[in-house]
């Protein structure tokens, strides 16, 4: 595939968050995860922490994994809540794929972008800017289907790259 698709292609793509082999990561050197919050680790139009996404990442803890949440959401008190219920640190606003985020979580958890994996569920967001900074990238099937006209064509866009890579 042409080498202008190169930052886009994660390095794993999953069904979801529970397929995700930590195991694996681990034995790859990864310590610190950065994990998107919408239609990652839960749909986008949901408000509450579930009891199994805090089992995984209680679950993420006691493997000893550090965890960031980076998100682009413009409702802080949104990212507040679930930073507070899942005792992990966020920073909202995120602009990814702009590095500021990805940085703050690096400076954070004190990881080096090859200690890192970022987890999310939009290549132009999340994957790009995680690969453009060398961390480790998982693609995860995004869990709520597209209605509003912008982001029908995002997903477009993004199946038309994962096609071609
Ligand atoms: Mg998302």
């Amino acid at each position: 595939m042409n080498g202008w698709f190169k930052p886009l292609k994660p390095d794993q793509i999953v069904n979801n968050i529970q397929e995700i082999d930590f195991t694996g990561l681990k034995q790859a050197g990864i310590k610190a995860l950065i994990l998107d919050i919408d239609d990652t680790l839960i749909p986008r139009r949901m408000n509450d922490v579930t009891p199994e996404v805090l089992d995984w990442v209680n679950q993420r803890k006691a493997e000893g994994f550090r965890l960031f949440l980076a998100s682009n959401s413009r409702h802080p008190s949104r990212v507040n809540y679930f930073s507070e219920t899942l005792g992990v640190p966020a920073a909202g606003l995120g602009l990814k794929p702009l590095p500021f985020a990805f940085r703050r979580a690096l400076k954070t958890l004190q990881a080096a972008p090859a200690e890192a994996a970022m987890i999310g569920d939009q290549l132009f967001t999340d994957i790009l800017g995680a690969n453009m900074l060398g961390i480790y990238t998982i693609f995860v099937k995004h869990l709520t289907p597209e209605t509003f006209s912008p982001r029908v064509w995002m997903r477009q866009a993004e199946k038309w790259v994962l096609d071609r890579l």
